[in-house]
């Protein structure tokens, strides 16, 4: 599933491949992802709009079209994008093909079909959901509300991190990152960390994010940014993975276990439960 780097790797894939370009046509071959309107509303408010700015919030990518019009993108599992300059064969886990009026196509291939398409307008749709709940990013939170906010709970602090209405676009690779370089046992209740600790936590989410960001993101199961380009980030992981077996900091056996149901592995040495 794509994390918070890996959207906002295909974020600026997008802006360089369709940036100021305006669309012809837009073909929906599966009408389940498209939220609200009808597939023709869809596609009545997007013929001959210019795309205008492409960002995104959390792990939803917002692109803004002329004449007020946003379209909302995310990805969920196995949502991707592939950018042709001309036209080209379908892939066959094909959505959606936006055609430009220069003939180039972006296809939007999802094959376990969770992905979802909202239209909105440029006024409101940070107003409404699913946008007005989403949380700031962990470079943009504020540490002291959200530490207010974890006094209130006994859940695991990874649960509590993962909430995208507390703080967006942390997945569960890189909370199980953070926590270890912050030596914090993922099942700690989230009332019992320190603001010391949260701001511990943060900081190492920031960092590395934003290197797997400049490593073009983590390549698991089938994410892939737009056109196949893969991310390096997977080879520099500390913790969250199978072929990690002993602790890279004091050489014992890590372990594997569930939180809330998520795959969390940590250090039993240096993540000790308080
Ligand atoms: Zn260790």
């Amino acid at each position: 599933m794509p994390e918070l780097p890996e959207v906002k790797v295909v974020v600026l894939a997008l802006n360089k491949y369709i940036i100021n370009k305006k669309i012809k046509n837009l073909i929906i071959y599966k009408s389940k992802l498209f939220k609200e309107l009808e597939p023709n509303e869809f596609i009545d408010k997007l013929k001959n709009k210019t795309i205008k700015e492409i960002t995104n919030r959390g792990k939803h990518i917002i692109i803004k079209l002329s004449d007020n019009i946003v379209l909302l993108s995310h990805l969920r599992m196995e949502g991707k994008y592939r950018f042709f300059d001309k036209p080209s064969a379908n892939n066959p886990h094909i959505i959606a093909k936006f055609v430009f009026d220069d003939n180039s196509e972006l296809q939007y291939l999802d094959s376990r079909m969770f992905g979802t398409f909202h239209l909105r307008n440029w006024n409101n749709y940070d107003k409404i959901l699913p946008i007005s709940k989403i949380a700031n990013e962990p470079s943009k939170i504020n540490v002291e509300l959200l530490f207010n906010e974890l006094k209130k709970s006994s859940s695991p602090i990874k649960t509590k991190l993962l909430d995208q209405e507390l703080v967006s676009g942390i997945g569960n690779i890189y909370v199980d990152e953070a926590l270890f370089k912050a030596k914090i046992h993922p099942s700690t209740p989230a009332k019992s960390i320190s603001i010391d600790e949260l701001t511990n936590i943060i900081n190492f989410v920031n960092t590395i994010m934003e290197d797997s960001f400049k490593k073009g993101g983590t390549t698991l199961f089938s994410y892939e940014s737009l056109n196949r380009q893969i991310g390096a980030y997977q080879n520099f992981l500390q913790i969250h993975s199978d072929n990690i077996t002993s602790c890279k900091v004091c050489g014992n056996k890590t372990r594997k276990i569930k939180v809330n149901n998520r795959g969390t592995y940590f250090c039993p040495f240096c993540q000790k439960l308080k």
